[in-house]
Order: structure tokens, then C-alpha cells, then sequence
């Protein structure tokens, strides 16, 4: 049990969560809250701005709850669930949101497991069996379980994200369900609480007892009753996930619920969506990790004929080897072959220009014993009429490489601009596999007759084809969503599948459950859900008594949603766009009558699919990766955004406290641009954010400080004794931190009397460099420039030992200053100031990028700006003649070691028998910058640099600086940079950006140095 909060502090939660309530809700929701809050250790987040944040999943709907709770501990379930009881407030079980259906919103009480119920409680080596929490996340588990040679099998696309609460509640399958099976295939024992507030262990039937058995005994007798039924119209498919499983008794699947037969309680549970029980704890059946994979890539000449050979396909599993078998289609491999990422990898696997492929996976522990299982899928293809269609992949790293193209297609496909969208509502229905083709040519056919498309892809192993066709849910979407829903609904019945095939029933597909089981199974699960649940607390109208699919009320984006209109200070056209839904071709940008001028499209194409949550330690994201608040994920900010744009936070719009506050924490590295599966690109709206609620709100000290400081660096420098005085006394860091917010706990960066900026070394004048043979420019930025001036010389060293005319980058007309990116005044929402250097730094180098000669720098973040928001500036063609040729120092030299231009260089560097590590600033991967380094470093004889696998450092050009950031900043550090440069205390640490070097002198006590510092010292 908890111990119990100190009376004070539990009053004055409880006081403020109330007050917090009151103002925007109604009573009952201020009592729970504050019951919440008293009562529990739990989060209560019942500001409107929270609700809204959970008013969503990945699905079409949305629908406000009334609150949100965190329980930080399992009894505080069961604490709340008494205090919903007692108010009569509904409560929605929630893991990671990533449901299609609707299934996690609802107007009730949501409980968000996946923060903090997250433990493995139980490992049994003998029965193989794991005991999770719920809010578990299905990665985490099979990385503990990987080094034991175990898996659990249910391999989800939404792996590193979904957590198994969240797969059992909606019956998830894998990729490799036909080896496997679903979630209900997998799990052997549940505990839960029924809406009385009781415990129950689910298992065995013939093991149960008490509540347990007396509800297994009617259901037992309810599937007796219904046997002809159950019998007539039970579809036969492993992929049925609809209604309740009342089928347990008389097992209707192709694959048994058990390998013994016996009936488990526990299965009831599964792919009940929350509706029957809340789950404490779930025991699942682990399999042995396969030791050997091998692929075969069939090509199809035609879309009808890898559809029509499926069911030849899976006859070579009769043994168990065959682990997948995926489809992808010509629109995926076309938009694969735009990727230059993903076009060798594509190209290796396709042979001319199928219309389709299959990716036939076979698993075991003897990789040659596989290889000939590819034989006999070659022969197969040859017996088929297909000889020669098969790439054999029989090493791993190729397989791995098609696998996540696979992924990226779908990602693709996803991105599309505009309104209409690609939506999910027929996405999983399974067919038997004899009619996989008719099904998909005849539902083509549908779509086609309703103006739009879809494009397939998944699981033709099973009988699942994903597809989804375009909508605009703000216009015509739902009527025609309703009528291809019919007409999809009728082949599935011509061809006896399942409606339901994998992603649950939630808001969509409730209406459906009649219509695929009949009257009197549907009453039977109206009484199942009594069993459970007879005062209908527990995600009410879902399974039974649903809503229309089709009801705007319950819609995200209904016929009534309005954007508020706004003057945008970056140029967001791009997104201002619309598309044909049969031919996906995108309008003019500018031409989307979007009020925000782009700005809500770029938002809106958040589609809550929740990749933002994964824990790679990659870009994306590295606040919440720190904190686990949906608040601090990009998620959760497009969606903070999309509610204040469109007014529904209130009158503020885009100024308002509510999107302050969930911004607050992002560092704008800049990780979505790059992962977010749709582009949704956070470090570019924070600026858009920041300049109107700045506009709004008026500019700090601090944010002035940081923002001018290119402007007065010079004049600083001159007394840099002064200023780095603060460094030295803790009194000045204290007063520092009282006035301007810098933590007293940081050093700041210090100040060079002597600078790269008044002692430069001789450089080629503009005409010299116009001139010369092999010219480049060096772009020396505000922070190598003035406080870390060595770094600038090293750069300029190299490119003049590297054999270039180096000339330095200066504005056109001197006044004095340097040339700046605009970067600090970006980050502090000055947009006009950030265009006005913007427009310096073109006028002074238009004429050096039209000769194609390159612009490097050193410092990422401001380099990278003029390849990223300078263009977002309406500056038009001249800034994207400088951006295409501005590069970071790394990017130049790689660029020019491969052309062949650097070999007397590369003589000349001395070896270095050092460990060399590298952490990659967040812009450089974002803009996959981070290889070059990696090139570039390998030049040095005996160098083998090793890629710190981490996220943002934390420090975020002033983000750590800022007293009110620092735990989190060092909490970011802490995730993997920090431990990773500890681990080797003697090895040469690199890191392009001063932010970053700066953390990992605070946090490590290390000096890491720029790698043109490491490069000239080898000379
Ligand atoms: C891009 C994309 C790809 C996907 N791919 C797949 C796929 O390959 N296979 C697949 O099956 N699905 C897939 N899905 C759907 C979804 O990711 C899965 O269903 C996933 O397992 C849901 O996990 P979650 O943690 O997000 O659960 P949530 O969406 O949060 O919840 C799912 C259900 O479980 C209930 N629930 C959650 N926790 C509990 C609890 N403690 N007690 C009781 N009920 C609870 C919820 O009320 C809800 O009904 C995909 C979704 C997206 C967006
Ligand atoms: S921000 Fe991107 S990754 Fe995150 S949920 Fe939205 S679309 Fe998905
Ligand atoms: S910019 Fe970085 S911190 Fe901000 S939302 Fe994107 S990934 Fe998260």
C-alpha cells in the first residue's frame, strides 16, 4: 500500500485540482477531481487543455473526458475506479492511445496506464511466462526478454509504442500472427478488477472459483444455448477480433484459443477494449526468440495475382517456418523509390516493375535448413506460372532493410497534404484467403465508384489487407465512409470473412458487431457484459448499445470545424493545400483556404499515431522521453495546437497559456521533422508559437538577452574579464539567476577577448574567392566566433591545408557585425529580426552559391537554419540558391573525399591510436547529417569513431541554460548521453554543437571538442 500523502500537501492538490475543475467543468467533475486528488497518489489532469489532449486516439473520433487520471500505483486503480463508482463516472482504460477505432476516448474518467504501471512483476523460467503491468510497452518487454533467447511474439507495428494493456484490450496481432497468433493466442492469465471494485484472477476455468466461475459457468451456458448460432455465424478467419470472445466454449477459429483445449477465462478479457474489467496484471506465454530468418521477395506482374497465390503461399508453413507473409503493393514501392534512403534497398528486392510484392518470411534455428525452404518457394512460384520471381534474401541485414521499408511506405502513404486523408474504418477485415483476390479487386471497384482510392498493403498471410480509403471528414467523408463501409460490409459476407480483423470495434465498428453476429449473440454479449459490468461503468457504448460510426458528434474533424483565422510570421503555403482523392495529386500550395495560411494543416497532420512515443534512443522526443507526459510529446502539442487554433481551448487561439505550457518543454531538436511519420515539424511551430505569444505577452530580459546576442558580442567581448566574472562567484550565478532566469547550477559560455571575430587570420576576399579554382566559403557563426574561436580557426586550417581558397562570410555592406543565421532570434519567436539577418546573409552570398561554391559552418543549428527556416521566410528563389549549397563542415569534406579531391589531405593527417566517440547534434540528424562525421573522421589514420546512440543532449541552444529547465535538461543528458561518455573516461569525445559540448562539460566533467579541432591537430 501507499503510504499516505501528508495532510497539507493533500489539501492543497485537492484545493487547486477542484478550483482548476470548477472553472471549466461541471460539478461532478470538480468532486472527483478533488476525491482524485485527496484519496490517490495518482496525476489528476482535469485542465481543459489535458482533456483535450486525451479527447483522441488514432482514430477519426473525439470525445472530451471529463478528466484524466495518472495512477502511479495500482491500487490507485482500484481507488479510483471506488471513487468513479460512488460519483457515477465512466472510466476508459487507456495504454498508449494508438487505437483506430475510438476505443480510448469517451466521457468518462481516463485512466492512463502507460506511464507509470509498467514493471514485469513475474518471470517464470520453467512455463516460460512473464507477468506484466499493463502500461507495459511491448519493446521494453522484448528487449528484457532478448537476452534470455525469449520473445513475446505478438510483433504489433506500434511495438515500441503499444503497451500490452493495450494489445489485450483490442486483441492485437502481429505481422507473424499466422505463426503465432493474436494477443488472445498469447495470454494465460489476467488480474483484474470488475466495476465493483473487486480483484479477480482470470484463468483456467476448470481452475476458478467464486465470481470468477459463476461468470464462466453462465457464459458456458449462454454458448450452449447458442450454439447454431455461434456455429452459422462465427466467422471461421484467425482474424476475428470483434465483440466477445464467447466463443471460448465452442472455438469457431482456425487456430484453437488453447493448445490443450481447456477453456481460459482470461480470454474473455482479451479484445474486450476495456469494457468488462480493468487489468491489474497480465500473464503471458513467451516463445523462443528465432535464432535464423531468411526472406524470399516474390514479384507479381499483376495486383490479382499476388492476392490469388496467398493461399499457395501458406501451404509451405504446414511445418511452422513460415513466419509472414507481407504484402506491398506498386503505389508503396513507387513511393519507396522516391526515398533516395530506401531506393537501393527497394530496387535490390524487385525484379522490372511488379505490380506487387510479397515478403515470405521463414523463422527456425538452422538458417540452411530455411534456405531451402526458399527453394520450395521458388519452385512454387515456377508451378504457379511465375519462374525467376523470387529475390532470395538469406542474410540479415537486407531482410532488416526491406522490413523497414515496408514500415516508411506505409509512413508515406500517411503524409499525404490536405483534407482529405487516407482513413482507417475497413482497414483489417479479414477474407479466407481463397478469396483474398476477388475481395481486393471487388472492393477497388468500390472505391474507385465513390471518387477515391486506397492502397494495400499487410498482412495477405491471414487475410487482413490493410486499406484506407482517401476522405475529407470535413465534407462529404462520413456519408461515403458509411456507404463503403455497407458495401465493403456485403463482400465480406459474400466471401464469409471477418469485418473485424485486427484493430478492434471502438466507435467504428460497434454498429457492425449486430450485423456480423445476429440478434441473439448480440443480446448474448449485452449479458456477458452485465456478468461483468452490471452498472455499465466501464467504457460504456462500446460492443454494447454503440453509437453510429458515422455521428459528427463524435467526430475530430466534423462538418463544423473552424480554424481560427491568423497572420502567420513563417510561410507555411506548403501545407495550404488540398488533394484529389482519386488521383492524390496536391493543389498549388496556398490554394487550401486554410485561415492560418498552412499553419492548421501543418497541425492538423498530426494523426495521433502515437510514434512519438517510442523510446529509441534517436531524435523523437526527448522530452517526453524524459518525462512520459503526454503533454511533452509532439503528439500532445499538435494536439494542444489543433485545439487552440480551431477555438477550442478557448478565445486566446495560438497565444494562449494552454499551448505555453505544452511547448514549454520542447527543445526543437528538430527529432519529428524527421520521425514523425507525417512530417509534423514542432521546432518550426514553436517558432511560429513563440512569435505570436511573445507579440501577445511582450519579450523577457532573458529572451532579449539571448536573442541579441550575435548584436552585441562584440562590444561584450571587450569585457569579457567582467562578465565571465559570474562563472567565478556564486553570488553573481545567484543574482544572474534572480534577474535573468539563467540557473545558478550552469556555467555560462565564456567570453574570448581575444576572438576569431578581431584576430582573424588572412582570408580570400570575395573577388578572390569568385576567382579561384577550388573556392569555398566558411561561415563562422556567433558561438565559434566569439566564445570558442579555436574552433573556427581549426575549420579554416583544414580547408586551407585541404588545398581551398577559403573566403569568410561577411555582409556585403560591414557595419561592423558579423554575418548571423538569425537563429537566436528564431528561437526567441523574433521572426521579422530572423528575416532582416536572413536577408543579409543571401544578399552577401547569393553570388558565391550561384557559382555553386560551397558554404560550410561548424555550429549545426545555425548553419542548418538556412537550409531549414530560411526557407520558411518567403524569401523566395535566392534563399533556396543559398540553402542548397549552404553545408556543414563535415558534409563539405565527405562531398569532397568522395569526389577524389582531398587524397594529398588525407596524406597528411597524422594516426591516432584513440577511442573516438561522437554524439551527433539533434539538427544533424535530423538532416541526416550525422554519417559525413563518421566519413570524415575515419580520413584520420587509425580512427574507427563510435556513434553515441542518443537523443537530445538537453541543453537546446538556452533551453538548459534557464533555470526553470535545468533538471530536465539534465534529465535528457541523462537518458544515454552522459552514461555513454562515462563508460569510457580516456576516449576523445566529439560533438559539432557548443550546446552540446557545453552539457557534456557540466554533466561529465569532459571536454569534447568540434571535429574540425580533432582533424587540424592531426596535421
Ligand atoms: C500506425 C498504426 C499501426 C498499427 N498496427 C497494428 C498492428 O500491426 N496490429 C494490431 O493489432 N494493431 C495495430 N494498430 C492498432 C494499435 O496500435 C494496437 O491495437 C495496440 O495494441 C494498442 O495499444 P495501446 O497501448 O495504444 O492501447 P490503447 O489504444 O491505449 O487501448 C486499447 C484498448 O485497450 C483498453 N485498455 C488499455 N489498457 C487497459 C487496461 N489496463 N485494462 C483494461 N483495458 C485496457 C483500452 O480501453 C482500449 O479499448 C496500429 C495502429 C496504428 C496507429
Ligand atoms: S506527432 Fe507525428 S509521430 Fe506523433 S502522433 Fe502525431 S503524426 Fe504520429
Ligand atoms: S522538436 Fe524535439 S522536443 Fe520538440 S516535439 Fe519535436 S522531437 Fe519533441
Amino acid at each position: 500500500m501507499n503510504a499516505p500523502l501528508p495532510l497539507k500537501v493533500t489539501r492543497q492538490v485537492a484545493g487547486s485540482a477542484y478550483d482548476t475543475v470548477a472553472r471549466g467543468s461541471n460539478e461532478v467533475a470538480g468532486k472527483l477531481a478533488a476525491r482524485l486528488a485527496a484519496q490517490t497518489r495518482g496525476e489528476v489532469l482535469f485542465s481543459p487543455a489535458d482533456r483535450g489532449r486525451y479527447s483522441t486516439d488514432a482514430s477519426i473520433y473525439q470525445v472530451e473526458p471529463v478528466g484524466v487520471f495518472v495512477p502511479r500505483g495500482s491500487e490507485d486503480v482500484k481507488l479510483a475506479l471506488d471513487v468513479c463508482r460512488d460519483l457515477k463516472v465512466p472510466v476508459i482504460a487507456r495504454g498508449a492511445g494508438t487505437s483506430q477505432c475510438g476505443q480510448t476516448v469517451g466521457a468518462g474518467l481516463v485512466i492512463d496506464y502507460s506511464k507509470h504501471l509498467r514493471q514485469i512483476l513475474h518471470f517464470d523460467a520453467a512455463s516460460r511466462t512473464a507477468e506484466v503491468e499493463p502500461g507495459m510497452v511491448l519493446d521494453h518487454l522484448n528487449l528484457a526478454l532478448k537476452k534470455l533467447g525469449l520473445w513475446y511474439p505478438v510483433d504489433v507495428s506500434t511495438s515500441a509504442q503499444a503497451t500490452l494493456g493495450g494489445m489485450a484490450g483490442n486483441n492485437s496481432c502481429g505481422s507473424r500472427s499466422i505463426a503465432y497468433g493474436n494477443m488472445v493466442h498469447n495470454v494465460v492469465g489476467a488480474q483484474a478488477w470488475t466495476s465493483d471494485g473487486e480483484l479477480h484472477n482470470f484463468g483456467r476455468y476448470d481452475d476458478s472459483a467464486g465470481a470468477v466461475r459463476e461468470i464462466g459457468r453462465r457464459i458456458k451456458e449462454l454458448a450452449g444455448q447458442l450454439a447454431p448460432e455461434i456455429d452459422e455465424r462465427w466467422p471461421k478467419q484467425l482474424r476475428r477480433v470483434g465483440g466477445y470472445n464467447l466463443d471460448v466454449f465452442r472455438p469457431q477459429s482456425v487456430r484453437p484459443y488453447t493448445q490443450d483445449g481447456s477453456v481460459n477465462l482470461a480470454h474473455l478479457l482479451v479484445g474486450s477494449e476495456g469494457t468488462l474489467a480493468l487489468t491489474r496484471s497480465l500473464t503471458l506465454q513467451l516463445s523462443e526468440l528465432p535464432q535464423a530468418k531468411v526472406l524470399g521477395v516474390v514479384n507479381f506482374p499483376t495486383f490479382y495475382k499476388a492476392m490469388d497465390s496467398a493461399q499457395h503461399i501458406v501451404k509451405l508453413g504446414t511445418d511452422g517456418a513460415l513466419t509472414a507473409v507481407e504484402l506491398v503493393d506498386r503505389t508503396m514501392i513507387e513511393l519507396s523509390l522516391q526515398n533516395p534512403a530506401f531506393a537501393p534497398v527497394i530496387r535490390s528486392a524487385v525484379i522490372g516493375e511488379p505490380d506487387a510484392v510479397l515478403l515470405v518470411e521463414f523463422s527456425g534455428a538452422d538458417k540452411p535448413a530455411l534456405a531451402r525452404k526458399l527453394q520450395q518457394l521458388v519452385e512454387l512460384m515456377g508451378d504457379l506460372g511465375l519462374p525467376g520471381s523470387v529475390v532470395q534474401m538469406i542474410e540479415d541485414a537486407p531482410q532488416k532493410n526491406l522490413w523497414e521499408v515496408r514500415k516508411a511506405g506505409l509512413n508515406i502513404m500517411m503524409s499525404l497534404k490536405g483534407d482529405g486523408k487516407p482513413v482507417s474504418f475497413i482497414e483489417d477485415c479479414a477474407v479466407p484467403l481463397e478469396h483474398l483476390a476477388e475481395y481486393t479487386d471487388a472492393l477497388t471497384q468500390v472505391f474507385r465508384k465513390h471518387g477515391t482510392r486506397g492502397t494495400w498493403y499487410a498482412h495477405a498471410s491471414v487475410g487482413t489487407l490493410h486499406v484506407r480509403p482517401i476522405l475529407d471528414m470535413r465534407t462529404s467523408g462520413a456519408p461515403k465512409m458509411r456507404a463503403i463501409a455497407e458495401e465493403a460490409s456485403a463482400l465480406v459476407r459474400k466471401y464469409k470473412g471477418a469485418y473485424s480483423g485486427e484493430h478492434g470495434d471502438g466507435l467504428c465498428r460497434g454498429e457492425w458487431i449486430a450485423w456480423q453476429f445476429g440478434p441473439k449473440i448480440e443480446q448474448a454479449f449485452a449479458e456477458i457484459k452485465k456478468l461483468f459490468d452490471p452498472i455499465d461503468l466501464l467504457c460504456p457504448h462500446r460492443i454494447v448499445d454503440p453509437p453510429r460510426m458515422d455521428d459528427a458528434r463524435l467526430m475530430r474533424f466534423p462538418p463544423s470545424y473552424k480554424v481560427i483565422a491568423l497572420q502567420t510570421a513563417l510561410d507555411w503555403s506548403a501545407w495550404d493545400v488540398q488533394n484529389d482523392p482519386a488521383t492524390e495529386r496536391i493543389s498549388e500550395p496556398g490554394t487550401g483556404a486554410d485561415p492560418a495560411h498552412g499553419f492548421a494543416k501543418a497541425v492538423e497532420m498530426c494523426n495521433n499515431n502515437g510514434h512519438c512515443r517510442k523510446f529509441d534512443a534517436g531524435t523523437m522526443c526527448p522530452s517526453y522521453r524524459a518525462t512520459r507526459d503526454e503533454k511533452h510529446l509532439t503528439r500532445g502539442r499538435a494536439n494542444t495546437l489543433r485545439l487552440a487554433l480551431s477555438g477550442q481551448l478557448g478565445e486566446s487561439g495560438i497565444g494562449s497559456e494552454e499551448v505555453r505550457d505544452a511547448l514549454d518543454l520542447c527543445v526543437s531538436c528538430k527529432g519529428c521533422k524527421r520521425d514523425c511519420p507525417t512530417g509534423v515539424d514542432m521546432a518550426r511551430m514553436k517558432v511560429e508559437f513563440l512569435h505570436h505569444y511573445k507579440k501577445k505577452h511582450g519579450y523577457t530580459l532573458k529572451d532579449r538577452l539571448v536573442a541579441r546576442l550575435p548584436d552585441y558580442a562584440r562590444r561584450a567581448s571587450g569585457m569579457a574579464w567582467l562578465l565571465n566574472l559570474r562563472n567565478r562567484s556564486q553570488m553573481l550565478a545567484r543574482l544572474g539567476e534572480k534577474l535573468l532566469g539563467f540557473s545558478a547550477r550552469r556555467s555560462l559560455p565564456a567570453w574570448q577577448s581575444r576572438h576569431f571575430f578581431n584576430d582573424t587570420p588572412r582570408t580570400a576576399t570575395r573577388e578572390e574567392a569568385l576567382a579561384a579554382a577550388k573556392a569555398v566559403v566558411l561561415f563562422v557563426d556567433t558561438f565559434n566566433g566569439f566564445f570558442e574561436s579555436a574552433n573556427a580557426r581549426a575549420a579554416l586550417q583544414v580547408l586551407q591545408a585541404a588545398g581551398y581558397t577559403v573566403h569568410l562570410a561577411a555582409k556585403l555592406l560591414p557595419d561592423g557585425k558579423h554575418l548571423c543565421c538569425g537563429r537566436t532570434y528564431l528561437a526567441s519567436g523574433m521572426v521579422d529580426e530572423a528575416k532582416a539577418k536572413a536577408r543579409e546573409v543571401i544578399e552577401s552570398l547569393l553570388p558565391f552559391a550561384d557559382q555553386g561554391i560551397a558554404i560550410v559552418g561548424l555550429e549545426p543549428s545555425c548553419l542548418l537554419t538556412l537550409r531549414d527556416e530560411m526557407l520558411a521566410m518567403g524569401l523566395g528563389t535566392p534563399a533556396q540558391k543559398v540553402s542548397q549549397h549552404a553545408m556543414l563542415f563535415e558534409e563539405f569534406l565527405s562531398r569532397e573525399a568522395q569526389a577524389g579531391r582531398l587524397d594529398e589531405f588525407k596524406r597528411r593527417l597524422r594516426p591516432l591510436d584513440k577511442r573516438v566517440l561522437l554524439h551527433g547534434h539533434c539538427h544533424q540528424k535530423a538532416f541526416a547529417a550525422v554519417t559525413p562525421i563518421l566519413e570524415v573522421l575515419k580520413l584520420i589514420p587509425g580512427v574507427q569513431p563510435e556513434l553515441i546512440e542518443s537523443s537530445c543532449c538537453g541543453m537546446a541552444g538556452s533551453f538548459g541554460y534557464e533555470a526553470g529547465h535545468y533538471d530536465v535538461s539534465m534529465e535528457m543528458a541523462e537518458l544515454n548521453l552522459l552514461p555513454a561518455v562515462r563508460k569510457f573516461p580516456g576516449a576523445i569525445v566529439v560533438a559539432d554543437g557548443t550546446s552540446c559540448r557545453h552539457q557534456i562539460q557540466d554533466g561529465a566533467q569532459r571536454e569534447a571538442v568540434h571535429a574540425a579541432v580533432l582533424l587540424a591537430a592531426q596535421l
